[in-house]
């Protein structure tokens, strides 16, 4: 048990055999109370349910300020306080740059890059008064090696912003008791391509990755776990690629 008595909010948690809710599911194993984020906000409640007593659904655009600052609100009414903040939510979109559309652009920006900003900016000020916190955000492999699997280059783009932005609130943060790390993910196998992916492009992908399969959820779960729990207690800064050895550097 590495969160006994700890209180986690984890963004874009409510998707079925997403990245986020394989992670409310091991964090409430280890002892944590969850409260679940999502834009989904039924699907939130059903998923923080599905865990059993003690966890919260809350409805939450994490591209949107006020909401994020009302979810606030709700998670640290509800538990008192909020130890770890999963930074997870995101979307993506299988484009070519010439066809990346301004409201392309801005969705995808708002939600995977703005969205890392305004929901830590939420918790930041709490966090802080307890000089105490640890903060996971959601990069991906297509940060690191300019895209080519999924996402567009507006997503590796948001993506490579989040790695400066965690970077740079962890310097900030650091002397009040606050760790901000980031997880690079290969391929994932959640819903998140919408279908779009095909066998053949699977197998191709295979081809480069050493361990010679596709990420599952649980193995991203388990990086949020080791950084939120105090395994990590001197990592902060940090970015850890869970990606099979598809990106060696
Ligand atoms: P998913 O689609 O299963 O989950 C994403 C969740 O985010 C959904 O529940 C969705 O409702 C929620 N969401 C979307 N927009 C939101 C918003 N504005 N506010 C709040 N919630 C919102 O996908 P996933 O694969 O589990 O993705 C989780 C994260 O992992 C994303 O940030 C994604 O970019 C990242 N990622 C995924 C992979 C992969 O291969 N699956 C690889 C690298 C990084």
């Amino acid at each position: 048990m590495l969160l006994t008595d700890k209180t986690a909010v984890i963004s874009g948690a409510a998707s079925a055999r997403g990245i986020g809710r394989a992670t409310a599911r091991l964090f409430a194993e280890h002892g944590a109370r969850v409260a679940i984020l999502d834009l989904d906000a039924a699907g939130a409640a059903q998923a923080a349910a599905e865990l059993g007593e003690g966890h919260i659904g809350i409805g939450c655009n994490v591209a949107d300020l006020a909401s994020c600052r009302q979810a606030a609100e709700q998670a640290i009414g509800a538990f008192g306080k909020i130890d770890i903040l999963i930074n997870n939510a995101g979307i993506s979109q299988p484009v070519k740059t010439m066809e990346i559309t301004p409201e392309d652009w801005q969705r995808v920006v708002d939600v995977n890059m703005t969205g890392v900003l305004y929901l830590s900016q939420a918790f930041i000020p709490h966090m802080r008064a307890r000089k105490q916190g640890s903060i996971a955000c959601m990069s991906s492999v297509s940060a690191q090696r300019g895209g080519g699997i999924f996402g567009g280059p507006h997503y590796s783009a948001a993506k490579a912003g989040v790695l400066g932005l965690a970077k740079a609130m962890a310097r900030e943060l650091g002397p009040d008791g606050i760790r901000v790390n980031s997880v690079t993910p290969g391929l994932i196998q959640t819903d998140i391509t919408g279908g779009k992916l095909t066998p053949e492009m699977k197998t191709e992908i295979l081809k480069g990755i050493p361990l010679n399969r596709l990420g599952d959820a649980i193995d991203v779960a388990r990086i949020y776990l080791f950084l939120a729990s105090d395994l990590s207690a001197y990592v902060t800064g940090a970015v850890i690629d869970v990606n099979g050895g598809m990106l060696i550097h």
